[in-house]
């Protein structure tokens, strides 16, 4: 006998629904950015790291859909608007690309920096997080990058929509179609849509144990102890080098056994920012994966922007995951 699942709450369901269409708007800007991006497009943080055209209007078209269906809940994303009130022609641009997805209304340079600024919400008993751009240095190498959006209750991930406008349906297909979107509800699975929202299937992680995903950039993970785990766990393909939360929608549909980010012993005091994990966690635990930081603890979203009690990150197909662990604790 066939059981039908329970349909979902309304009240969740309108959640999922608004999530996955503010993604594919913010998806279609940023492919719009990037196919017509000039030098100007893109500026340095006082960390020195890039942000773009894309990265503040990706965070204004979703603050604003979210915003408006969900006035009570806090958004707590990675951009504010300072940056761009103090770089006019920056602003112009951003503006510039928002209106095209208002065109009966017109929003104004202020309204896409009041949008923007929905994003400067507090860690709370509920809340979303945002990262408008995830992985800002792919993007402006016309490779992988995410929009990552997350819904947290009790600090508990309940909502994941995870869009990778250049990731592959399938990583090693000869001639891939790309432009991909992860959706993971708790306790529902996660599912592949494509770009354009269209559904592909339901994603699972792999039990085989073949490659593991890292980071691209040198700096935000440690590429020596990361090779030193693949060793112990018999692994000797070359590692799945990635840009943003991607790597996490490459581990969900099993086409890499783990993602290891290990603390860069050039930063011993990085702490991981909630929005660059949240939406990637739940989308590998929904496809029947596990994700911890390097000291086998879950991930503690309710102490801030920054993930102060935790270090490292592992995802994995699960069965690995305390083989890894184990791994750790000889490195
Ligand atoms: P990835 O694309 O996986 O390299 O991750 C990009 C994210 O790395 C950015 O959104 C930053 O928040 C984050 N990041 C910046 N510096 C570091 C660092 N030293 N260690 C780990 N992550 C970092
Ligand atoms: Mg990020």
């Amino acid at each position: 006998m066939t059981t039908q699942k329970p349909s979902l709450p309304t009240a969740e369901s309108r959640k999922i629904q608004t999530a996955i269409d503010a993604v594919l708007k913010a998806i279609q800007l940023c492919e719009q950015v990037q196919a017509e991006m000039v030098s100007t497009d893109a500026i340095q943080k006082a960390d020195r790291s890039p942000v773009t055209v894309a990265d503040f209007g990706s965070q204004a078209l979703i603050c604003q859909v979210i915003g408006d269906a969900f006035a009570d809940d806090p958004i707590v994303a990675e951009e504010d608007a300072q940056a761009l009130k103090e770089n006019a022609s920056l602003l112009e641009r951003v503006t510039v690309y928002v209106n095209r997805f208002y065109k009966d209304t017109s929003p104004s340079a202020e309204t896409v920096c009041e949008w923007i600024n929905r994003g400067s919400g507090e860690v709370g008993p509920s809340f979303w997080t945002l990262d408008p751009i995830d992985g800002t240095k792919g993007f402006l190498r016309r490779d992988q990058y995410a929009i990552a959006l997350a819904y947290i209750v009790d600090g508990v991930v309940q909502l994941g929509v995870l869009g990778c406008p250049n990731l592959p349906y399938r990583l090693d297909a000869a001639e891939p179609e790309r432009g991909c979107l992860f959706v993971a509800i708790r306790g529902e699975g996660a599912q592949l849509y494509t770009k354009t929202g269209e559904p592909l299937e339901p994603v699972h992680v792999s039990k085989a144990v073949h490659r593991f995903a890292e980071s691209v950039e040198s700096t935000h993970g440690d590429s020596e102890a990361h090779a030193n785990i693949a060793n112990a766990l018999g692994i000797t393909a070359s590692p799945v080098q990635m840009d943003s939360q991607a790597k996490y929608g490459v581990v969900s549909r099993g086409e890499a056994s783990l993602y290891i980010r290990l603390p860069n012993p050039a930063f011993p005091d990085y702490r991981e920012c909630i929005w660059d994990h949240a939406a990637g966690m739940i989308v590998v635990e929904e496809a029947g994966g596990t994700v911890t930081d390097a000291n086998g603890a879950p991930l503690n979203f309710l102490t801030g922007k920054r993930m102060q009690e935790n270090r490292g990150i592992v995802a994995t197909n699960g069965k690995l995951h305390q083989h890894v662990l184990e791994a750790l604790t000889k490195l």
